[in-house]
């Protein structure tokens, strides 16, 4: 029988004994620590309210899983979106909070070969599911999955990670746009649209998109902005394309030159931050002991 109790325990085992958790360095320390999950429903009306706020091209669950499965007859409230969060490790999150201006080693690695590790855990947990004989798709593993022009965000993929967290009570945004989890904001996302009924993850905040951080909770912090070397984070949150920019001028050529490794980190907002390893403290008590509003 499938539960939601098998998928993280499937979930937490490929993260601690998968070799491709890897940084890929001598020392053979893994990129990510342990995972948390998040189960939302595939016929929440957030997903049909993101692709009229970001575009036509952003897909549903129900229109990703008909991408995969097109002879499978199925409606959006019989599937399941299971969303997981990857925490940086201590060591990587130490090396860069010493980091100003270009990230720490780790942190490069972790966006490369974390991200090899991510692609494979989307894998391994569609492979889990498809041979309990529950149909799953990864969306960021799908051949259309791509990058594309949002009248009203700029440039959007078709598939959130974030977004897909936030429905998943995984977490909510930060001002920089990161998202902030009860692991905190130094963490990559991955997700999964399966046809499983799995009860629905409470969300503790509510639909508060920001109830996690402290600016728009309190109005003070701003310590995400402070620590960008680009300065694209005001007042008014994070300005995407001077975030792009920096990392294609500036990271991302230091990251080929310095250690041969093609990828696009920085990350520099998600460290030395009181979100940077969970909510923040002023803010815990405020949610400790709520189930939040979604039931299954
Ligand atoms: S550092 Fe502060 S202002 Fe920035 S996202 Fe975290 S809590 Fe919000
Ligand atoms: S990722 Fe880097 S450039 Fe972009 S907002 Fe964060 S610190 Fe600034």
């Amino acid at each position: 029988m499938m539960n939601t109790k098998r998928i993280e325990q499937s979930v937490a085992a490929f993260c601690s004994q998968a070799a491709a958790n890897t940084l890929d360095l001598p020392t053979h320390e893994p990129a990510w620590g342990g995972p948390i999950v998040g189960v939302a429903a595939g016929d929440d009306p957030y997903f049909q309210r993101f692709k009229e706020d970001i575009g036509p091209f952003y897909w549903t669950p129900l229109e990703v899983f008909c991408q995969a499965y097109p002879q499978h007859s199925c409606r959006a409230d019989e599937l399941r979106v299971i969303s997981y969060v990857l925490p940086q490790t201590a060591a990587t999150r130490t090396d860069q909070r010493h980091a100003t201006a270009l990230p720490a080693e780790r942190w490069v690695r972790s966006r490369y070969f974390g991200e090899l590790f991510n692609e494979a855990l989307r894998d391994h947990l569609v492979k889990f599911l498809v041979q309990s004989g529950y149909p799953a798709v990864a969306p960021a593993r799908q051949p259309g999955f791509a990058y594309r022009q949002s009248p009203r965000f700029g440039i959007a993929s078709n598939w959130s990670e974030r977004h897909t967290a936030f429905v998943a009570g995984l977490g909510t945004f930060g001002l920089s746009d990161g998202l902030i989890t009860p692991l905190g904001k130094a963490v990559r996302l991955g997700s999964v649209v399966t046809a499983l009924q799995l009860p629905l993850s409470p969300r503790p905040y509510g639909d508060d998109p920001h109830a996690y951080c402290l600016h728009h909770a309190k109005g003070s912090c701003r310590a995400c902005a402070g620590r960008c070397p680009a300065q694209v984070i005001g007042l008014n949150g994070h300005d995407k394309d001077g975030c792009a920019a920096y990392i294609r001028n500036v990271t991302a050529p230091h990251s080929r030159e310095t250690y041969g490794i093609d990828a696009t980190p920085c990350g520099l907002c998600q460290v030395k931050i009181p979100c940077e390893a969970g909510i923040p403290a002023a803010l815990q008590k405020a949610f400790s002991g709520r189930s939040g509003a979604k039931k299954s």
